[in-house]
Protein backbone atom coordinates (compact mmCIF):
# COMPACT_ATOMS: atom_id res chain seq x y z
CA UNK A 1 0.00 0.00 0.00
CA UNK A 2 1.34 3.23 -0.78
CA UNK A 3 2.78 5.55 2.14
CA UNK A 4 0.23 7.82 3.56
CA UNK A 5 0.56 11.01 5.67
CA UNK A 6 -1.78 13.60 7.63
CA UNK A 7 -1.21 17.17 7.24
CA UNK A 8 -3.67 19.52 9.17
CA UNK A 9 -6.10 16.95 9.50
CA UNK A 10 -5.71 16.17 5.65
CA UNK A 11 -4.92 12.67 4.70
CA UNK A 12 -2.24 12.26 1.89
CA UNK A 13 -1.34 8.93 -0.22
CA UNK A 14 2.41 9.24 -1.61
CA UNK A 15 1.97 9.78 -5.49
CA UNK A 16 5.88 10.14 -6.99
CA UNK A 17 8.50 8.46 -5.28
CA UNK A 18 11.82 9.86 -4.90
CA UNK A 19 13.34 7.03 -6.86
CA UNK A 20 11.13 8.57 -10.24
CA UNK A 21 11.41 11.75 -9.39
CA UNK A 22 15.64 10.81 -9.43
CA UNK A 23 15.17 8.92 -12.64
CA UNK A 24 12.56 11.85 -14.72
CA UNK A 25 15.39 15.16 -13.50
CA UNK A 26 18.32 12.69 -14.66
CA UNK A 27 15.75 12.43 -17.91
CA UNK A 28 15.48 16.29 -18.13
CA UNK A 29 18.38 17.32 -17.90
CA UNK A 30 19.88 14.59 -20.42
CA UNK A 31 17.49 16.41 -22.71
CA UNK A 32 18.59 19.95 -22.34
CA UNK A 33 22.37 18.78 -22.16
CA UNK A 34 21.73 17.80 -25.40
CA UNK A 35 19.56 20.76 -26.40
CA UNK A 36 22.03 22.96 -25.27
CA UNK A 37 25.38 22.08 -26.17
CA UNK A 38 27.98 24.79 -26.98
CA UNK A 39 25.48 27.55 -25.38
CA UNK A 40 25.52 29.03 -21.86
CA UNK A 41 21.88 28.80 -20.39
CA UNK A 42 20.60 31.29 -18.00
CA UNK A 43 18.50 28.77 -15.57
CA UNK A 44 15.69 30.62 -13.77
CA UNK A 45 14.03 28.93 -11.04
CA UNK A 46 10.49 30.17 -9.79
CA UNK A 47 10.86 30.63 -6.06
CA UNK A 48 9.64 29.18 -3.58
CA UNK A 49 8.13 25.81 -5.10
CA UNK A 50 10.82 24.75 -7.64
CA UNK A 51 13.88 25.51 -4.91
CA UNK A 52 14.20 21.75 -4.45
CA UNK A 53 13.88 19.99 -8.41
CA UNK A 54 16.01 23.25 -9.23
CA UNK A 55 18.51 22.50 -6.89
CA UNK A 56 18.48 18.63 -8.10
CA UNK A 57 17.91 19.47 -11.92
CA UNK A 58 21.17 21.83 -12.17
CA UNK A 59 23.47 19.24 -10.46
CA UNK A 60 22.89 17.23 -13.10
CA UNK A 61 24.07 20.06 -16.06
CA UNK A 62 27.07 19.25 -17.66
CA UNK A 63 26.91 22.13 -19.77
CA UNK A 64 27.95 26.04 -18.31
CA UNK A 65 25.41 27.81 -17.23
CA UNK A 66 24.09 30.61 -14.97
CA UNK A 67 21.23 30.77 -12.63
CA UNK A 68 18.95 33.60 -11.09
CA UNK A 69 15.47 33.46 -9.40
CA UNK A 70 11.97 34.85 -10.03
CA UNK A 71 9.46 35.01 -6.96
CA UNK A 72 6.13 34.92 -8.06
CA UNK A 73 3.01 35.24 -5.58
CA UNK A 74 1.87 31.15 -4.95
CA UNK A 75 -1.39 30.02 -3.68
CA UNK A 76 -0.72 31.99 -0.05
CA UNK A 77 -2.16 29.19 2.68
CA UNK A 78 -4.80 27.59 0.55
CA UNK A 79 -5.06 24.33 -1.90
CA UNK A 80 -7.06 26.72 -4.57
CA UNK A 81 -5.42 28.86 -6.40
CA UNK A 82 -6.09 32.29 -6.27
CA UNK A 83 -6.05 33.19 -10.05
CA UNK A 84 -4.17 36.22 -9.76
CA UNK A 85 -0.05 36.28 -10.17
CA UNK A 86 2.11 38.69 -8.82
CA UNK A 87 6.03 39.33 -8.74
CA UNK A 88 7.49 39.23 -5.94
CA UNK A 89 11.49 39.21 -7.26
CA UNK A 90 12.50 40.14 -10.52
CA UNK A 91 15.62 38.96 -12.28
CA UNK A 92 19.06 40.07 -11.80
CA UNK A 93 20.48 38.84 -14.66
CA UNK A 94 20.11 40.41 -18.50
CA UNK A 95 18.18 38.94 -20.56
CA UNK A 96 18.85 39.87 -24.22
CA UNK A 97 20.47 37.34 -25.96
CA UNK A 98 20.96 34.98 -23.51
CA UNK A 99 19.43 31.11 -23.57
CA UNK A 100 16.93 31.19 -20.40
CA UNK A 101 15.53 28.18 -18.80
CA UNK A 102 12.42 28.48 -16.97
CA UNK A 103 12.53 25.89 -14.41
CA UNK A 104 8.77 25.47 -12.80
CA UNK A 105 7.77 22.81 -9.82
CA UNK A 106 4.44 22.76 -11.21
CA UNK A 107 2.21 23.75 -14.22
CA UNK A 108 -1.46 24.38 -12.99
CA UNK A 109 -3.49 26.41 -14.70
CA UNK A 110 -0.44 28.02 -17.07
CA UNK A 111 -0.82 31.39 -15.84
CA UNK A 112 2.45 31.76 -14.08
CA UNK A 113 4.07 30.14 -17.12
CA UNK A 114 2.42 33.15 -19.46
CA UNK A 115 2.91 35.63 -17.27
CA UNK A 116 6.84 34.36 -17.00
CA UNK A 117 6.57 34.36 -21.25
CA UNK A 118 5.20 37.77 -21.34
CA UNK A 119 7.72 39.23 -18.72
CA UNK A 120 10.85 38.00 -20.11
CA UNK A 121 10.14 37.57 -24.36
CA UNK A 122 10.32 41.74 -24.29
CA UNK A 123 13.84 41.35 -22.80
CA UNK A 124 14.54 39.71 -26.46
CA UNK A 125 16.20 36.58 -24.99
CA UNK A 126 17.68 34.04 -27.86
CA UNK A 127 15.50 31.51 -26.86
CA UNK A 128 13.17 30.78 -23.99
CA UNK A 129 12.42 27.23 -22.90
CA UNK A 130 10.43 25.71 -19.81
CA UNK A 131 11.14 23.06 -17.98
CA UNK A 132 8.59 21.60 -15.27
CA UNK A 133 8.59 18.60 -13.04
CA UNK A 134 4.66 18.49 -12.63
CA UNK A 135 2.52 19.42 -15.27
CA UNK A 136 -1.56 18.77 -14.36
CA UNK A 137 -2.58 18.11 -18.09
CA UNK A 138 -6.52 18.47 -16.83
CA UNK A 139 -6.59 21.77 -15.98
CA UNK A 140 -3.59 23.47 -18.13
CA UNK A 141 -5.19 26.38 -20.37
CA UNK A 142 -5.10 25.40 -23.75
CA UNK A 143 -2.05 26.93 -25.66
CA UNK A 144 0.13 26.87 -22.72
CA UNK A 145 3.82 25.60 -24.10
CA UNK A 146 5.56 23.90 -21.75
CA UNK A 147 8.97 22.34 -23.71
CA UNK A 148 10.26 19.39 -20.66
CA UNK A 149 7.58 17.99 -18.48
CA UNK A 150 8.91 15.28 -15.76
CA UNK A 151 5.31 13.92 -14.93
CA UNK A 152 1.66 14.78 -16.41
CA UNK A 153 -0.35 14.32 -13.14
CA UNK A 154 -4.29 14.78 -12.77
CA UNK A 155 -5.77 18.05 -11.11
CA UNK A 156 -4.99 16.90 -7.22
CA UNK A 157 -3.88 19.09 -4.53
CA UNK A 158 -0.16 17.94 -4.44
CA UNK A 159 2.66 18.43 -1.61
CA UNK A 160 6.74 17.73 -1.26
CA UNK A 161 9.31 17.81 -2.84
CA UNK A 162 9.16 21.61 -2.98
CA UNK A 163 5.63 21.80 -2.66
CA UNK A 164 3.94 23.56 0.20
CA UNK A 165 0.36 22.74 1.92
CA UNK A 166 0.54 26.37 3.71
CA UNK A 167 4.14 26.71 3.93
CA UNK A 168 4.93 23.17 5.44
CA UNK A 169 5.58 19.86 3.73
CA UNK A 170 8.18 21.32 1.07
CA UNK A 171 10.83 19.33 2.58
CA UNK A 172 9.30 15.70 1.71
CA UNK A 173 11.16 13.70 -0.05
CA UNK A 174 8.25 11.94 -2.55
CA UNK A 175 5.77 13.53 -4.13
CA UNK A 176 1.83 13.24 -1.77
CA UNK A 177 -1.52 13.77 -3.40
CA UNK A 178 -4.56 14.91 -1.38
CA UNK A 179 -6.68 11.91 -0.60
CA UNK A 180 -10.21 12.33 -1.71
CA UNK A 181 -12.48 11.77 1.36
CA UNK A 182 -15.35 9.25 0.15
CA UNK A 183 -18.93 10.96 -0.19
CA UNK A 184 -21.08 11.53 2.53
CA UNK A 185 -23.64 8.89 3.13
CA UNK A 186 -27.12 9.99 3.04
CA UNK A 187 -28.76 10.20 6.36
CA UNK A 188 -30.91 7.17 6.23
CA UNK A 189 -29.27 5.42 4.28
P1 LIG B 1 -0.52 27.99 -12.29
O1 LIG B 1 -0.16 29.45 -12.42
O2 LIG B 1 0.01 27.12 -13.40
O3 LIG B 1 -2.00 27.79 -12.05
O4 LIG B 1 0.11 27.48 -10.94
C1 LIG B 1 1.46 27.48 -10.71
C2 LIG B 1 1.78 27.60 -9.25
O5 LIG B 1 0.68 27.25 -8.41
C3 LIG B 1 2.90 26.65 -8.90
O6 LIG B 1 4.15 27.24 -9.13
C4 LIG B 1 2.61 26.37 -7.43
O7 LIG B 1 3.16 27.37 -6.62
C5 LIG B 1 1.10 26.46 -7.33
N1 LIG B 1 0.44 25.13 -7.41
C6 LIG B 1 -0.28 24.65 -8.46
N2 LIG B 1 -0.74 23.42 -8.20
C7 LIG B 1 -0.30 23.11 -6.95
C8 LIG B 1 -0.44 21.94 -6.12
O8 LIG B 1 -1.08 20.93 -6.45
N3 LIG B 1 0.18 21.98 -4.91
C9 LIG B 1 0.89 23.08 -4.47
N4 LIG B 1 1.45 22.99 -3.28
N5 LIG B 1 1.05 24.18 -5.25
C10 LIG B 1 0.46 24.20 -6.46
Amino acid sequence: MAAQITVNGDRFVEMISERRIKAAVRRLAKEINRHHRGKTPVFIGILNGSFIFFADLIREITIDCEVDFLKLSSYGDAKISSGEVRLLKDLNCQVEGRDIIIVEDIVDTGLSVEYIRHLIEPQNPRSLKVVTLLFKSDSVKPGTHVDYIGFRIPSDFVIGYGLDYAQRERNLKAIYRLHAKPPRAKAGT
